[in-house]
């Protein structure tokens, strides 16, 4: 895949908690339509950075989205500016279909208008979505009734109908099934030909199989950074791994 130009682009970035150096000085690059994991033993910092990053925490540096600093914006504009996130648990609404969802979180970016016009039919855009993360059976099912699995895809899908364009993803394949995987795998691929795509990931066997681009953070810093071939050859993160 090309290296395009960077759709995120992190200079010195750092998170201090009451004096605890949570990120420290971290330089990081991602290009546009990369697949990257983010990797690192707990503790690390890589919720930290992903939380700087996109509004949840304070940090000093710069984040660059294209031509924008997220930094000192607030979680809203971040997100409107098309920066999606999730989380290691799911935040869809459960007592809501897997279409009520998607309107909801479209509708965040949506005039009333345009809602009104539709009157009930499925909008392209939200029809998309759907495709794309393979939920069209379960379109009319509650939410919380869904698998594991569904739940993740479904809240992939609410940041597609809000035009996410980066899409940073804390651990979506923990406690999913094998099949699961696979499937997060193959639609986190395919996001990544037309999305750049940042994934926290403790699962080697999935990183392997699917990153382009890995980056390995530990202790706040970045220890090391390539294909997963180059990662995995460096003797500082088999020392890391590994132990002494
Ligand atoms: P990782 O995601 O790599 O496991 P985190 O980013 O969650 O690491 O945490 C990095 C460090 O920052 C840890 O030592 C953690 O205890 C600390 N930390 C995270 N959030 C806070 C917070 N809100 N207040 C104080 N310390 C925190």
């Amino acid at each position: 895949h090309p290296a395009g130009p960077p759709a995120l682009q992190i200079t010195d970035l750092r998170v201090v908690f009451d004096g605890f150096v949570a990120v420290d000085g971290v330089d990081l690059t991602v290009p546009v339509g990369d697949l990257r994991f983010l990797i690192g033993p707990n503790g690390a910092g890589k919720t930290t950075l992903v939380d700087a990053v996109t509004g949840l925490v304070k940090a000093t540096g710069s984040a660059r989205f294209g031509e924008l600093e997220l930094l000192g914006r607030d979680v809203h504009r971040i997100a409107r500016l098309g920066v999606g996130r999730t989380f290691q648990t799911a935040t869809v609404f459960e007592e809501l279909t897997v279409l009520q969802n998607l309107d909801i979180a479209a509708g965040a970016g949506r005039s009333a208008w345009t809602m009104l016009r539709r009157r009930g039919g499925v909008p392209d855009d939200v029809a998309e979505a759907l495709t794309t993360v393979g939920l069209v059976d379960q379109r009319d099912q509650l939410a919380g009734t869904l698998a594991h699995g569904q739940k993740q895809w479904l809240e992939i899908g609410m940041l597609l109908v809000q035009n996410a364009r980066l899409l940073l993803l804390d651990e979506p394949v923990a406690g999913m099934s094998h099949e699961e995987r696979d499937a997060t795998g193959e639609l986190l691929s395919l996001l990544a030909e037309h999305r750049t795509v940042v994934v926290i990931e403790h699962d080697m066997e999935f990183l392997r199989r699917f990153a382009r681009t890995v980056t390995v953070l530990h202790g706040g810093r970045v220890l090391s950074e390539g294909t997963v071939a180059q990662v995995q050859a460096d003797p500082r993160v088999q020392e890391v791994y590994l132990g002494h």
